[in-house]
């Protein structure tokens, strides 16, 4: 098989299932109490919460440990709102976790606005900026894209935000660009930034909320006080001991150049086989997404043909590519035949130049099939 759907979901290290292993096995105990177990396995924690802060560039005493992005992502979205007074502003390129939570915040009455896409799949700045007015209390912009690897300058839109709005909060959901971008969250004004752990090499179920020393937002979960008394609930010991051991992993066997020199292999290499043109990305996204269009295809039928040859591709998020249409590459002004062909192939450290070579033969093969049948 090979798997070229990493932004769903990565495999996990072996490093973290290791580590994660002897946490189970041997290190089980609740890391609040205070015999030598319990001690062990909270010593355990904070090597994690330091090696997931230090990738991140911040302090260890910023970051809490979550069940997953999306409730870290939903915990800075709640935050905005103190007292229901006062608006937020998302970019509407957000994963669901952040958009959804947004609706419903909307659905319940409050003022929420959304920023306008370019064709670019980054916000408009200018929309997100004219947006935002004193009463702005968070502004939420995905760091690179899901759906299109597509890197928002987060630094330079915070600095923007604040300068209108001095009580707004900057939250940006990291989950794509974490490890995997040239970023500095110290210097980067940014608030509130989430991550995950299964896109990583870490396993499904642990994630984190950066949270700046700057900033005051109340606990996500009340209850026996662990995280700092800011997300009760006993800490799923191993599964944050393999985030910190996949997140050393990462780092070491990531390389920037080798990403992108894979990258570009990837899309010209589907451009001259099967006319495949990239729909974002490239010079201002991740080059871990490649996202693309081929035209007369519809990408769930080309996606199972391709994993019938042993490819596994994506098409948008996992968690959207259940429904049809995709709000992100509609609202960057894609047409509907663009957005039925469009698929997402994305890479990892480990992907090779032999399998971006066999992937896209088994793509343009599957697409002059799909083409064949004449579907669509
Ligand atoms: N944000 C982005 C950009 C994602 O790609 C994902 C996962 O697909 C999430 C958030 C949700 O992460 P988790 O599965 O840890 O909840």
């Amino acid at each position: 098989m090979i798997y070229l759907d990493n932004a769903a979901t990565t495999p996990v290290y072996p490093e973290a299932a290791e580590a994660m292993g002897r946490v189970l096995r041997e290190d089980f105990f609740n890391p609040s109490s205070t015999y030598p177990g319990g001690m062990r396995a909270q010593n355990l924690i904070r090597e994690a919460r330091s090696s997931v802060a230090e990738a991140l560039g911040c302090a260890a005493n910023e970051l809490y440990f979550t069940s997953c992005a999306t409730e870290a992502d939903n915990w800075a979205i709640t935050s905005g709102f103190k007292n229901k007074h006062g608006n937020i502003v998302v970019s509407a390129g957000e994963h669901a976790c952040v958009y959804e939570c947004a609706m419903h915040l909307k659905s319940a009455g409050l003022d929420v606005r959304f920023a306008a896409l370019d064709r670019s799949g980054r916000v408009d700045p200018g929309d997100l900026v004219r947006k935002v007015d004193e009463n702005t209390c968070l502004v939420s912009v995905i760091h690179a894209s899901n759906e299109t690897g597509a890197i928002n300058d987060i630094t330079s839109l915070a600095a923007a935000v604040k300068s209108k709005s001095r009580r707004a909060l900057f939250h940006s959901d990291g989950v794509q660009a974490f490890l995997k971008t040239d970023f500095d969250l110290r210097s980067s004004g940014v608030d509130l930034y989430a991550v995950s752990g299964h896109k990583v090499g870490a396993p499904k179920g642990v994630g984190a909320l950066f949270v700046s020393s700057k900033v005051h937002i109340a606990p996500f979960i009340y209850g026996g006080g662990q995280e700092s008394g800011m997300r009760s609930g006993t800490e799923n010991v191993a599964g944050i001991v393999a985030f910190g051991a996949a997140v050393r992993a990462y780092k070491s066997r990531f390389d920037p150049a080798r990403a992108r020199a894979l990258y570009e292999r990837l899309v010209s290499g589907l451009y001259e086989k099967c006319g495949a043109a990239v729909i974002a990305g490239g010079g201002h996204g991740t080059y871990m997404i490649a996202a693309v269009t081929i035209e007369g295809v519809k990408a769930e039928i080309l996606q199972s043909v391709c994993a019938d040859e042993g490819v596994i591709i994506g098409r948008g998020s996992a968690c959207a590519s259940r429904h049809s249409g995709n709000r992100v590459l509609e609202a960057m002004g894609l047409t509907k035949k663009e957005v039925d062909g469009a698929i997402r192939i994305s890479l990892s450290p480990e992907t090779t130049e032999e399998e971006i070579d066999v992937a896209t033969d088994v793509i343009s093969r599957a697409a002059e099939k799909v083409r064949g049948r004449r579907i669509g």
